[in-house]
Protein backbone atom coordinates (compact mmCIF):
# COMPACT_ATOMS: atom_id res chain seq x y z
CA UNK A 1 0.00 0.00 0.00
CA UNK A 2 2.79 1.86 1.04
CA UNK A 3 4.81 1.37 -1.97
CA UNK A 4 1.74 2.09 -4.65
CA UNK A 5 1.33 5.32 -2.70
CA UNK A 6 5.11 5.79 -3.56
CA UNK A 7 5.33 5.04 -7.01
CA UNK A 8 2.49 6.95 -6.77
CA UNK A 9 3.78 10.43 -6.21
CA UNK A 10 6.85 9.45 -8.05
CA UNK A 11 5.08 9.18 -11.13
CA UNK A 12 2.59 12.19 -10.48
CA UNK A 13 5.98 14.35 -9.42
CA UNK A 14 7.44 13.52 -12.62
CA UNK A 15 4.66 14.01 -14.86
CA UNK A 16 4.18 17.43 -13.48
CA UNK A 17 7.88 18.61 -13.28
CA UNK A 18 8.29 17.67 -17.18
CA UNK A 19 5.28 19.14 -17.84
CA UNK A 20 5.41 22.26 -16.19
CA UNK A 21 9.12 22.63 -17.08
CA UNK A 22 8.44 21.83 -21.01
CA UNK A 23 5.75 24.20 -20.74
CA UNK A 24 7.98 26.79 -19.37
CA UNK A 25 10.71 26.34 -21.64
CA UNK A 26 8.17 26.13 -24.62
CA UNK A 27 6.78 29.10 -23.97
CA UNK A 28 10.11 30.74 -23.26
CA UNK A 29 11.99 29.85 -26.36
CA UNK A 30 8.96 30.86 -28.44
CA UNK A 31 8.72 33.86 -27.17
CA UNK A 32 12.59 34.45 -28.05
CA UNK A 33 12.12 32.94 -31.48
CA UNK A 34 9.04 35.42 -31.71
CA UNK A 35 11.50 38.36 -30.95
CA UNK A 36 13.98 37.45 -33.65
CA UNK A 37 11.02 37.23 -36.08
CA UNK A 38 9.83 41.02 -35.20
CA UNK A 39 12.93 42.19 -36.14
CA UNK A 40 13.23 40.38 -38.69
CA UNK A 41 9.60 42.08 -39.46
CA UNK A 42 10.73 45.39 -38.87
CA UNK A 43 13.30 45.34 -41.63
CA UNK A 44 10.74 43.81 -44.25
CA UNK A 45 8.31 46.62 -43.29
CA UNK A 46 11.17 49.47 -43.59
CA UNK A 47 12.30 48.29 -47.32
CA UNK A 48 8.63 48.31 -48.00
CA UNK A 49 8.09 51.57 -46.55
CA UNK A 50 10.99 52.95 -48.46
CA UNK A 51 9.76 51.53 -51.74
CA UNK A 52 6.35 53.29 -51.45
CA UNK A 53 7.77 56.61 -50.45
CA UNK A 54 10.16 56.97 -53.26
CA UNK A 55 7.00 57.64 -55.15
CA UNK A 56 4.50 59.19 -52.96
CA UNK A 57 5.58 62.57 -53.93
CA UNK A 58 5.29 61.69 -57.77
CA UNK A 59 2.07 62.34 -58.38
CA UNK A 60 1.78 65.60 -56.96
CA UNK A 61 5.22 66.81 -58.83
CA UNK A 62 3.50 65.21 -62.16
CA UNK A 63 0.14 67.29 -60.83
CA UNK A 64 1.69 70.41 -61.36
CA UNK A 65 3.41 69.77 -64.97
CA UNK A 66 1.69 72.96 -67.28
CA UNK A 67 1.36 70.44 -70.30
CA UNK A 68 -0.80 68.30 -68.59
CA UNK A 69 -2.93 70.78 -66.98
CA UNK A 70 -3.00 72.60 -70.30
CA UNK A 71 -4.41 69.75 -72.19
CA UNK A 72 -7.08 68.63 -69.64
CA UNK A 73 -8.34 72.30 -69.82
CA UNK A 74 -9.79 71.06 -73.10
CA UNK A 75 -10.63 68.69 -75.10
CA UNK A 76 -8.23 66.36 -76.08
CA UNK A 77 -7.24 65.75 -80.20
CA UNK A 78 -5.33 62.44 -81.24
CA UNK A 79 -2.37 64.59 -81.68
CA UNK A 80 -2.63 66.06 -77.95
CA UNK A 81 -2.96 62.59 -76.54
CA UNK A 82 -0.03 60.96 -78.61
CA UNK A 83 2.47 63.44 -77.28
CA UNK A 84 0.53 62.77 -73.77
CA UNK A 85 0.90 59.12 -74.15
CA UNK A 86 4.95 59.58 -75.27
CA UNK A 87 5.47 61.95 -72.16
CA UNK A 88 3.75 59.62 -69.84
CA UNK A 89 6.04 56.82 -71.04
CA UNK A 90 9.24 59.00 -70.83
CA UNK A 91 8.48 60.46 -67.46
CA UNK A 92 7.48 56.60 -66.39
CA UNK A 93 10.86 55.35 -67.58
CA UNK A 94 12.54 57.91 -65.50
CA UNK A 95 11.29 57.92 -62.23
CA UNK A 96 10.81 53.84 -62.54
CA UNK A 97 7.42 53.46 -61.34
CA UNK A 98 5.27 50.60 -62.85
CA UNK A 99 2.29 52.58 -64.82
CA UNK A 100 1.64 56.55 -65.58
CA UNK A 101 -2.15 57.52 -66.53
CA UNK A 102 -3.49 60.45 -66.52
CA UNK A 103 -7.75 60.36 -65.87
CA UNK A 104 -9.67 64.00 -66.74
CA UNK A 105 -12.27 64.92 -64.61
CA UNK A 106 -14.61 62.41 -65.13
CA UNK A 107 -11.98 59.49 -64.68
CA UNK A 108 -11.41 59.04 -68.14
CA UNK A 109 -7.87 57.70 -69.34
CA UNK A 110 -6.87 60.48 -71.29
CA UNK A 111 -3.32 58.75 -71.34
CA UNK A 112 -0.87 56.29 -70.02
CA UNK A 113 2.84 55.12 -70.26
CA UNK A 114 1.05 51.43 -71.40
CA UNK A 115 -0.48 52.91 -74.40
CA UNK A 116 1.40 50.59 -76.78
CA UNK A 117 0.20 47.51 -74.31
CA UNK A 118 -2.79 45.48 -75.38
CA UNK A 119 -3.63 46.20 -71.58
CA UNK A 120 -3.22 49.74 -71.89
CA UNK A 121 -5.33 51.66 -69.50
CA UNK A 122 -6.28 54.50 -72.43
CA UNK A 123 -9.99 54.68 -73.16
CA UNK A 124 -11.18 52.97 -69.45
CA UNK A 125 -12.55 55.13 -67.12
CA UNK A 126 -11.59 54.83 -63.52
CA UNK A 127 -14.02 56.58 -61.69
CA UNK A 128 -15.12 54.28 -59.68
CA UNK A 129 -12.13 53.70 -58.13
CA UNK A 130 -11.58 55.04 -54.78
CA UNK A 131 -8.00 56.44 -55.36
CA UNK A 132 -9.89 58.67 -57.96
CA UNK A 133 -13.05 59.65 -55.95
CA UNK A 134 -10.08 60.51 -53.21
CA UNK A 135 -8.14 62.83 -55.34
CA UNK A 136 -11.15 64.45 -56.44
CA UNK A 137 -12.16 65.03 -52.95
CA UNK A 138 -9.02 65.51 -50.92
CA UNK A 139 -6.54 66.56 -53.63
CA UNK A 140 -4.90 63.15 -53.40
CA UNK A 141 -5.60 59.64 -53.25
CA UNK A 142 -4.15 55.81 -52.81
CA UNK A 143 -5.73 52.63 -53.12
CA UNK A 144 -4.30 48.92 -53.29
CA UNK A 145 -6.41 46.71 -55.86
CA UNK A 146 -6.15 44.49 -58.77
CA UNK A 147 -5.84 45.89 -62.06
CA UNK A 148 -9.67 46.20 -63.63
CA UNK A 149 -7.31 46.13 -67.36
CA UNK A 150 -4.21 44.39 -66.33
CA UNK A 151 -5.60 41.55 -63.65
CA UNK A 152 -2.36 42.74 -62.18
CA UNK A 153 -2.42 43.93 -58.24
CA UNK A 154 -0.82 47.01 -57.29
CA UNK A 155 -0.67 50.20 -54.92
CA UNK A 156 -2.52 53.35 -56.63
CA UNK A 157 -0.97 56.86 -55.88
CA UNK A 158 -3.51 59.93 -56.82
CA UNK A 159 -2.81 63.08 -57.30
CA UNK A 160 -5.62 66.23 -58.06
CA UNK A 161 -4.90 68.01 -61.31
CA UNK A 162 -6.14 71.35 -60.78
CA UNK A 163 -7.14 74.15 -63.46
CA UNK A 164 -7.78 77.71 -63.21
CA UNK A 165 -9.08 78.66 -60.05
CA UNK A 166 -8.06 75.96 -58.18
CA UNK A 167 -10.87 73.67 -60.05
CA UNK A 168 -10.62 69.73 -60.45
CA UNK A 169 -9.77 68.99 -63.80
CA UNK A 170 -8.24 65.56 -63.53
CA UNK A 171 -6.18 63.47 -61.85
CA UNK A 172 -2.32 61.72 -62.23
CA UNK A 173 -1.82 58.10 -61.32
CA UNK A 174 1.13 56.22 -60.42
CA UNK A 175 0.85 52.71 -60.38
CA UNK A 176 3.18 50.64 -58.37
CA UNK A 177 3.93 46.60 -58.56
CA UNK A 178 6.05 44.97 -56.25
CA UNK A 179 7.22 42.42 -58.19
CA UNK A 180 11.20 42.46 -56.99
CA UNK A 181 9.56 42.79 -53.29
CA UNK A 182 7.75 39.48 -53.47
CA UNK A 183 10.57 37.70 -55.95
CA UNK A 184 13.07 38.89 -52.81
CA UNK A 185 10.81 37.64 -50.00
CA UNK A 186 9.88 34.75 -51.93
CA UNK A 187 13.32 33.20 -51.02
CA UNK A 188 12.75 33.48 -47.19
CA UNK A 189 11.41 30.11 -45.53
CA UNK A 190 9.25 32.64 -43.55
CA UNK A 191 5.72 33.52 -44.73
CA UNK A 192 5.49 36.90 -45.08
CA UNK A 193 2.10 38.79 -46.21
CA UNK A 194 0.70 42.18 -46.62
CA UNK A 195 -3.03 42.67 -45.35
CA UNK A 196 -5.59 45.59 -45.82
CA UNK A 197 -7.60 47.25 -43.25
CA UNK A 198 -10.15 44.91 -43.59
CA UNK A 199 -8.27 41.91 -43.29
CA UNK A 200 -7.68 41.04 -46.88
CA UNK A 201 -3.86 39.51 -48.04
CA UNK A 202 -2.78 41.12 -51.02
CA UNK A 203 0.80 40.27 -51.01
CA UNK A 204 1.95 36.98 -50.00
CA UNK A 205 5.68 35.47 -50.33
CA UNK A 206 4.74 32.00 -50.68
CA UNK A 207 1.76 30.27 -53.34
CA UNK A 208 -1.86 29.69 -51.40
CA UNK A 209 -1.42 32.92 -48.63
CA UNK A 210 -2.72 35.89 -51.48
CA UNK A 211 -6.01 36.83 -51.06
CA UNK A 212 -7.21 34.87 -48.06
CA UNK A 213 -9.15 36.57 -45.16
CA UNK A 214 -7.56 37.16 -41.99
CA UNK A 215 -10.71 37.73 -40.04
CA UNK A 216 -14.36 37.87 -41.22
CA UNK A 217 -15.93 40.70 -43.50
CA UNK A 218 -19.08 42.43 -42.49
CA UNK A 219 -21.66 42.73 -45.45
CA UNK A 220 -21.21 46.92 -46.23
CA UNK A 221 -17.46 45.52 -46.34
CA UNK A 222 -17.79 43.19 -49.29
CA UNK A 223 -20.34 45.13 -51.02
CA UNK A 224 -17.63 48.06 -51.05
CA UNK A 225 -15.38 45.36 -52.31
CA UNK A 226 -17.36 44.91 -55.05
CA UNK A 227 -17.76 48.31 -56.03
CA UNK A 228 -14.51 49.61 -56.15
CA UNK A 229 -13.86 46.32 -57.62
CA UNK A 230 -10.63 46.19 -55.25
CA UNK A 231 -9.85 42.45 -55.76
CA UNK A 232 -12.06 42.55 -58.89
CA UNK A 233 -12.80 38.75 -60.21
CA UNK A 234 -10.19 37.39 -57.88
CA UNK A 235 -11.90 34.60 -55.36
CA UNK A 236 -11.51 35.14 -51.73
CA UNK A 237 -10.78 32.43 -49.02
CA UNK A 238 -10.91 32.83 -45.25
CA UNK A 239 -7.69 31.73 -43.47
CA UNK A 240 -9.07 29.16 -41.00
CA UNK A 241 -6.95 29.69 -37.91
CA UNK A 242 -6.98 30.11 -33.78
CA UNK A 243 -4.21 31.37 -31.76
CA UNK A 244 -2.93 29.06 -28.81
CA UNK A 245 -0.89 31.07 -27.31
CA UNK A 246 -1.01 35.19 -27.34
CA UNK A 247 2.75 36.65 -26.22
CA UNK A 248 1.49 40.16 -26.51
CA UNK A 249 -0.76 42.09 -29.28
CA UNK A 250 1.13 41.75 -32.06
CA UNK A 251 2.68 37.95 -30.98
CA UNK A 252 0.96 34.77 -30.99
CA UNK A 253 1.68 30.97 -31.31
CA UNK A 254 -1.54 30.24 -33.90
CA UNK A 255 -2.27 26.64 -35.16
CA UNK A 256 -3.63 27.47 -38.98
CA UNK A 257 -5.49 24.73 -41.00
CA UNK A 258 -3.77 24.31 -43.77
CA UNK A 259 -4.43 21.79 -46.86
CA UNK A 260 -2.06 18.98 -45.46
CA UNK A 261 -3.56 19.48 -41.89
CA UNK A 262 -2.94 22.13 -39.38
CA UNK A 263 0.12 23.69 -38.33
CA UNK A 264 1.99 25.94 -35.69
CA UNK A 265 3.30 29.30 -36.71
CA UNK A 266 4.72 32.01 -34.20
CA UNK A 267 2.68 35.08 -36.23
CA UNK A 268 4.24 38.26 -35.94
CA UNK A 269 2.18 41.58 -36.89
CA UNK A 270 3.65 45.16 -37.67
CA UNK A 271 1.04 47.37 -38.62
CA UNK A 272 1.78 49.96 -41.33
CA UNK A 273 -0.32 53.35 -39.87
CA UNK A 274 0.52 55.61 -43.07
CA UNK A 275 -0.90 52.99 -45.49
CA UNK A 276 -3.54 51.64 -43.23
CA UNK A 277 -1.96 47.81 -43.93
CA UNK A 278 -0.51 44.86 -41.67
CA UNK A 279 2.95 43.32 -42.21
CA UNK A 280 2.84 39.75 -41.12
CA UNK A 281 5.84 37.39 -40.55
CA UNK A 282 4.84 33.98 -40.15
CA UNK A 283 7.70 31.20 -38.77
CA UNK A 284 7.40 27.45 -37.94
CA UNK A 285 9.05 27.74 -34.51
CA UNK A 286 12.36 25.46 -34.51
CA UNK A 287 14.02 25.60 -31.30
CA UNK A 288 10.38 25.54 -28.97
CA UNK A 289 9.67 21.81 -29.22
CA UNK A 290 13.77 20.90 -28.52
CA UNK A 291 14.36 22.97 -25.52
CA UNK A 292 10.58 21.95 -23.97
CA UNK A 293 12.01 18.68 -24.60
CA UNK A 294 15.25 19.19 -23.33
CA UNK A 295 14.01 21.33 -20.11
CA UNK A 296 11.33 18.67 -19.54
CA UNK A 297 14.16 15.98 -19.39
CA UNK A 298 15.88 17.68 -17.23
CA UNK A 299 13.13 18.98 -14.69
CA UNK A 300 12.74 15.09 -14.81
CA UNK A 301 16.07 13.78 -13.67
CA UNK A 302 15.93 16.85 -10.84
CA UNK A 303 12.70 15.14 -9.32
CA UNK A 304 13.52 11.94 -9.44
CA UNK A 305 17.00 12.79 -7.57
CA UNK A 306 15.73 14.94 -5.52
CA UNK A 307 12.80 12.32 -4.90
CA UNK A 308 15.05 9.44 -3.96
CA UNK A 309 17.50 11.38 -1.57
CA UNK A 310 14.66 12.49 0.01
CA UNK A 311 13.63 8.85 0.40
CA UNK A 312 17.17 7.67 0.97
CA UNK A 313 17.66 10.53 3.99
CA UNK A 314 14.07 9.06 5.44
CA UNK A 315 15.25 5.69 5.12
CA UNK A 316 18.30 6.06 6.26
CA UNK A 317 16.64 8.19 9.32
CA UNK A 318 14.22 5.35 10.00
CA UNK A 319 17.05 2.70 10.11
CA UNK A 320 19.07 4.99 12.70
CA UNK A 321 16.14 4.83 15.07
CA UNK A 322 15.51 1.11 14.67
CA UNK A 323 19.13 0.74 15.37
CA UNK A 324 18.69 3.52 18.47
CA UNK A 325 15.43 1.51 19.59
CA UNK A 326 16.67 -2.11 19.24
CA UNK A 327 20.26 -0.99 21.35
CA UNK A 328 18.33 0.11 23.65
CA UNK A 329 16.70 -2.93 24.31
CA UNK A 330 19.54 -5.05 24.15
CA UNK A 331 21.38 -2.93 26.44
CA UNK A 332 17.89 -2.91 28.86
CA UNK A 333 18.23 -6.75 28.37
CA UNK A 334 21.84 -7.72 29.07
CA UNK A 335 21.74 -5.05 31.95
CA UNK A 336 18.32 -7.39 32.90
CA UNK A 337 20.06 -10.70 32.39
CA UNK A 338 23.35 -9.35 34.00
CA UNK A 339 22.02 -8.84 37.23
CA UNK A 340 19.72 -12.29 37.48
CA UNK A 341 23.19 -14.01 36.53
CA UNK A 342 24.76 -12.13 39.26
CA UNK A 343 22.02 -12.95 41.54
CA UNK A 344 22.21 -16.87 40.64
CA UNK A 345 26.27 -16.53 41.30
CA UNK A 346 25.51 -15.23 44.47
CA UNK A 347 23.32 -17.89 45.19
CA UNK A 348 25.83 -20.69 43.94
CA UNK A 349 28.38 -19.47 45.41
CA UNK A 350 26.66 -19.18 48.73
CA UNK A 351 25.40 -22.62 47.85
CA UNK A 352 28.65 -24.00 47.30
CA UNK A 353 30.04 -22.75 50.61
CA UNK A 354 27.15 -24.77 52.48
CA UNK A 355 27.60 -27.51 50.69
CA UNK A 356 31.57 -27.57 51.56
CA UNK A 357 30.55 -26.60 55.25
CA UNK A 358 28.64 -29.89 55.57
CA UNK A 359 31.27 -31.89 54.22
CA UNK A 360 33.83 -30.01 56.29
CA UNK A 361 31.84 -30.29 59.34
CA UNK A 362 32.46 -33.99 59.67
CA UNK A 363 35.63 -33.94 59.64
CA UNK A 364 35.46 -31.20 62.01
CA UNK A 365 33.60 -32.39 64.34
CA UNK A 366 36.36 -35.77 63.78
CA UNK A 367 39.09 -33.54 64.08
CA UNK A 368 38.39 -31.07 67.32
CA UNK A 369 36.80 -34.52 68.79
CA UNK A 370 40.17 -35.67 69.09
CA UNK A 371 42.02 -32.85 70.84
CA UNK A 372 38.43 -32.25 73.19
CA UNK A 373 38.88 -36.24 74.36
CA UNK A 374 42.82 -35.37 75.19
CA UNK A 375 42.54 -32.52 76.17
CA UNK A 376 39.61 -33.71 78.72
CA UNK A 377 42.81 -37.10 79.73
CA UNK A 378 45.33 -34.59 80.27
CA UNK A 379 42.87 -32.28 82.50
CA UNK A 380 42.54 -35.19 84.45
CA UNK A 381 46.00 -36.31 84.90
CA UNK A 382 47.14 -32.68 85.74
CA UNK A 383 44.48 -32.75 88.47
CA UNK A 384 46.26 -35.86 89.38
CA UNK A 385 49.20 -33.91 89.55
CA UNK A 386 48.06 -31.08 91.19
CA UNK A 387 47.08 -33.48 94.10
CA UNK A 388 50.50 -34.98 94.25
CA UNK A 389 52.02 -31.76 94.80
CA UNK A 390 54.22 -32.57 91.17
CA UNK A 391 53.91 -28.87 90.23
CA UNK A 392 56.87 -28.48 87.41
CA UNK A 393 55.38 -31.18 85.72
CA UNK A 394 51.82 -29.80 85.69
CA UNK A 395 53.24 -26.35 84.65
CA UNK A 396 54.62 -28.18 81.58
CA UNK A 397 51.92 -30.12 80.78
CA UNK A 398 49.98 -27.04 80.53
CA UNK A 399 52.00 -25.64 77.91
CA UNK A 400 50.77 -28.63 75.56
CA UNK A 401 47.09 -27.50 76.47
CA UNK A 402 47.76 -24.33 74.86
CA UNK A 403 49.38 -25.75 71.44
CA UNK A 404 46.04 -27.93 71.46
CA UNK A 405 43.69 -25.11 72.07
CA UNK A 406 45.17 -22.40 69.40
CA UNK A 407 44.78 -25.41 67.10
CA UNK A 408 41.39 -25.62 67.71
CA UNK A 409 40.95 -21.96 67.56
CA UNK A 410 42.29 -21.41 64.27
CA UNK A 411 40.34 -23.68 62.94
CA UNK A 412 36.90 -22.38 64.07
CA UNK A 413 38.49 -18.87 62.92
CA UNK A 414 38.88 -19.81 59.53
CA UNK A 415 35.23 -22.09 59.62
CA UNK A 416 34.03 -18.79 60.54
CA UNK A 417 34.87 -16.13 57.93
CA UNK A 418 34.46 -18.99 55.11
CA UNK A 419 30.74 -19.74 55.65
CA UNK A 420 30.47 -15.74 55.30
CA UNK A 421 28.92 -14.29 52.51
CA UNK A 422 31.04 -11.69 51.08
CA UNK A 423 30.19 -8.96 48.86
CA UNK A 424 31.49 -9.21 45.12
CA UNK A 425 33.22 -6.16 45.46
CA UNK A 426 35.67 -6.57 47.69
CA UNK A 427 39.29 -5.87 46.54
CA UNK A 428 42.00 -6.12 48.87
CA UNK A 429 45.73 -6.87 48.83
CA UNK A 430 46.72 -10.07 49.56
CA UNK A 431 49.39 -12.81 48.94
CA UNK A 432 48.98 -15.78 47.31
CA UNK A 433 51.46 -17.96 49.58
CA UNK A 434 49.08 -17.30 52.67
CA UNK A 435 46.17 -18.30 50.93
CA UNK A 436 47.52 -21.31 49.89
CA UNK A 437 48.59 -21.87 53.60
CA UNK A 438 45.43 -21.21 54.92
CA UNK A 439 43.70 -23.53 52.52
CA UNK A 440 46.06 -26.29 53.45
CA UNK A 441 45.44 -25.67 57.10
CA UNK A 442 41.48 -25.48 56.47
CA UNK A 443 42.12 -28.92 54.84
CA UNK A 444 44.96 -30.47 57.33
CA UNK A 445 42.32 -33.32 59.11
CA UNK A 446 41.47 -34.31 55.42
CA UNK A 447 44.92 -34.56 53.94
CA UNK A 448 46.68 -36.07 57.41
CA UNK A 449 43.46 -38.80 56.68
CA UNK A 450 44.45 -39.67 52.86
CA UNK A 451 48.19 -39.63 53.82
CA UNK A 452 48.69 -37.67 51.07
CA UNK A 453 52.54 -36.36 50.27
CA UNK A 454 52.53 -32.63 49.31
CA UNK A 455 55.21 -30.94 47.40
CA UNK A 456 55.56 -27.22 47.47
CA UNK A 457 57.67 -24.59 45.15
CA UNK A 458 56.17 -21.43 46.41
CA UNK A 459 58.13 -18.35 45.10
CA UNK A 460 56.79 -15.53 47.70
CA UNK A 461 55.54 -12.94 48.25
CA UNK A 462 53.47 -13.21 45.32
CA UNK A 463 51.00 -10.19 45.90
CA UNK A 464 47.80 -9.84 43.76
CA UNK A 465 44.35 -8.04 44.46
CA UNK A 466 41.25 -9.57 45.36
CA UNK A 467 39.28 -11.13 47.99
CA UNK A 468 41.22 -13.77 50.66
CA UNK A 469 37.88 -15.60 51.72
CA UNK A 470 37.13 -16.30 47.93
CA UNK A 471 40.41 -17.19 46.83
CA UNK A 472 40.61 -19.47 49.77
CA UNK A 473 37.52 -21.08 48.77
CA UNK A 474 38.87 -21.71 45.21
CA UNK A 475 41.99 -23.07 46.69
CA UNK A 476 40.36 -25.28 49.19
CA UNK A 477 37.59 -26.52 45.86
CA UNK A 478 40.99 -27.40 44.19
CA UNK A 479 42.71 -29.42 46.73
CA UNK A 480 39.37 -31.18 47.99
CA UNK A 481 38.83 -32.72 44.10
CA UNK A 482 43.01 -33.43 44.08
CA UNK A 483 41.82 -35.81 47.48
CA UNK A 484 39.14 -37.20 46.08
CA UNK A 485 40.72 -38.16 42.68
CA UNK A 486 44.05 -39.56 44.92
CA UNK A 487 41.51 -41.26 46.87
CA UNK A 488 42.78 -45.24 46.62
CA UNK A 489 46.04 -44.78 45.07
CA UNK A 490 48.93 -46.12 46.75
CA UNK A 491 51.25 -43.49 46.63
CA UNK A 492 49.20 -40.37 46.91
CA UNK A 493 50.61 -36.85 45.99
CA UNK A 494 50.04 -33.55 45.64
CA UNK A 495 52.31 -30.80 43.80
CA UNK A 496 51.42 -27.15 44.68
CA UNK A 497 53.55 -24.32 42.63
CA UNK A 498 52.99 -20.65 43.10
CA UNK A 499 55.85 -18.91 40.05
CA UNK A 500 56.12 -15.75 37.92
CA UNK A 501 54.87 -15.80 34.27
CA UNK A 502 55.05 -11.78 33.24
CA UNK A 503 52.65 -10.05 34.72
CA UNK A 504 50.99 -12.63 36.02
CA UNK A 505 51.47 -15.51 39.28
CA UNK A 506 50.32 -18.78 38.07
CA UNK A 507 49.49 -21.12 41.18
CA UNK A 508 49.01 -24.75 39.77
CA UNK A 509 47.55 -27.47 41.69
CA UNK A 510 48.52 -30.87 40.37
CA UNK A 511 48.10 -34.86 41.60
CA UNK A 512 48.45 -38.19 40.57
CA UNK A 513 44.98 -39.26 40.72
CA UNK A 514 44.04 -40.45 37.38
CA UNK A 515 43.30 -37.21 35.57
CA UNK A 516 40.40 -36.13 33.78
CA UNK A 517 38.51 -38.09 31.11
CA UNK A 518 39.57 -36.12 27.36
CA UNK A 519 36.07 -35.63 26.84
CA UNK A 520 35.01 -34.06 30.65
CA UNK A 521 37.66 -31.49 30.45
CA UNK A 522 35.65 -29.38 28.14
CA UNK A 523 32.61 -29.81 30.79
CA UNK A 524 34.41 -29.91 34.40
CA UNK A 525 34.08 -25.74 34.91
CA UNK A 526 30.31 -26.41 33.85
CA UNK A 527 27.97 -26.18 36.90
CA UNK A 528 26.28 -29.42 38.44
CA UNK A 529 28.43 -31.63 36.49
CA UNK A 530 30.36 -34.16 38.34
CA UNK A 531 31.70 -37.62 37.53
CA UNK A 532 31.41 -38.43 41.74
CA UNK A 533 28.83 -40.70 42.88
CA UNK A 534 25.31 -39.10 44.25
CA UNK A 535 25.53 -37.41 47.37
CA UNK A 536 29.36 -37.00 46.90
CA UNK A 537 29.54 -34.24 44.78
CA UNK A 538 27.37 -31.60 43.56
CA UNK A 539 29.59 -30.02 40.62
CA UNK A 540 29.05 -26.67 41.28
CA UNK A 541 33.17 -26.80 43.22
CA UNK A 542 35.16 -25.54 40.16
CA UNK A 543 31.90 -23.64 38.16
CA UNK A 544 31.86 -21.54 41.22
CA UNK A 545 35.89 -21.40 41.71
CA UNK A 546 36.30 -20.40 38.01
CA UNK A 547 33.44 -17.87 38.39
CA UNK A 548 35.32 -15.86 41.27
CA UNK A 549 38.95 -15.91 39.24
CA UNK A 550 37.03 -14.30 36.66
CA UNK A 551 35.80 -12.01 38.65
CA UNK A 552 39.45 -11.14 39.90
CA UNK A 553 40.76 -10.82 36.11
CA UNK A 554 42.30 -14.13 36.27
CA UNK A 555 41.95 -17.38 34.82
CA UNK A 556 41.30 -20.86 35.75
CA UNK A 557 42.00 -23.84 32.86
CA UNK A 558 41.75 -27.83 33.56
CA UNK A 559 45.03 -29.95 31.88
CA UNK A 560 46.51 -33.69 32.62
CA UNK A 561 49.79 -34.02 33.33
CA UNK A 562 51.79 -36.80 34.19
CA UNK A 563 49.43 -39.86 36.01
CA UNK A 564 46.69 -36.60 37.06
CA UNK A 565 44.78 -33.53 36.69
CA UNK A 566 47.09 -29.95 36.58
CA UNK A 567 44.49 -27.24 37.82
CA UNK A 568 46.07 -23.89 37.12
CA UNK A 569 45.14 -20.59 38.35
CA UNK A 570 46.41 -17.20 37.01
CA UNK A 571 46.23 -13.89 38.42
CA UNK A 572 47.68 -9.87 37.78
CA UNK A 573 50.43 -8.85 39.39
CA UNK A 574 49.67 -6.28 41.92
CA UNK A 575 52.19 -3.91 40.59
CA UNK A 576 50.80 -1.45 43.41
CA UNK A 577 52.02 -3.45 46.47
CA UNK A 578 55.10 -4.57 44.18
CA UNK A 579 56.45 -0.97 43.86
CA UNK A 580 56.52 -0.58 47.49
CA UNK A 581 60.21 -0.63 49.04
P1 LIG B 1 32.32 -32.07 42.37
O1 LIG B 1 33.63 -32.10 43.03
O2 LIG B 1 31.19 -31.80 43.31
O3 LIG B 1 32.05 -33.16 41.43
P2 LIG B 1 33.55 -29.95 40.85
O4 LIG B 1 32.98 -28.89 40.07
O5 LIG B 1 34.47 -29.53 41.94
O6 LIG B 1 32.33 -30.72 41.46
O7 LIG B 1 34.27 -30.97 39.94
C1 LIG B 1 33.67 -31.41 38.75
C2 LIG B 1 34.31 -32.66 38.20
O8 LIG B 1 35.60 -32.40 37.73
C3 LIG B 1 34.50 -33.74 39.18
O9 LIG B 1 33.31 -34.51 39.36
C4 LIG B 1 35.61 -34.55 38.53
O10 LIG B 1 35.10 -35.47 37.57
C5 LIG B 1 36.41 -33.55 37.81
N1 LIG B 1 37.63 -33.21 38.56
C6 LIG B 1 37.87 -32.08 39.27
N2 LIG B 1 39.11 -32.11 39.80
C7 LIG B 1 39.70 -33.28 39.40
C8 LIG B 1 40.99 -33.87 39.62
N3 LIG B 1 41.94 -33.27 40.35
N4 LIG B 1 41.24 -35.08 39.06
C9 LIG B 1 40.28 -35.69 38.29
N5 LIG B 1 39.03 -35.18 38.06
C10 LIG B 1 38.76 -33.99 38.61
Amino acid sequence: MRIALLILLLLAGLFLAMHLAGRQAERQALRDEGEQAREQLTLYAGSLRTLIDRFRALPAVLALDPELRGTLGGPVDNAAQHMLNLKLEQMNRAAGSTTLELLDREGLAVAASNWRLPTSFVGHNYGFRPYFVEARRLGSGRFYAVGVTSGIPGYFLASAVRGAEDTFIGAIVVKLEFPELEQEWGQRSDIILVSDARGVVFIANQPGWRYRELQPISAEGRAEMAATRQYDKQPLAPLIHSTRINFGDDSRLVRVEGPDGPRDYLWESLPLPSEGWTLHLLRTPQEAASSARAASLAAGGAWLAVFFLVLFLHQRWRLARIRQRSREELEQLVEQRTAALRTAQDGLIQAAKLAALGQMSTALAHEINQPLTALQMHLASLRLMLDNGQLEQARKALGRHDELLQRMASLTGHLKTYARKTPGGLRECLELGSVVDKSLQLLAPNLRDAKVRISQELAVPAWVSGDAIRLEQVLVNLLRNALDAVAGEADPQLWITLRRDGDHWVLEVADNGGGIAEDDLQRVFDPFFTTKPAGAGLGIGLAVSYAIVHELGGTLSAANQGEGALFSLRLPVDKTREELP
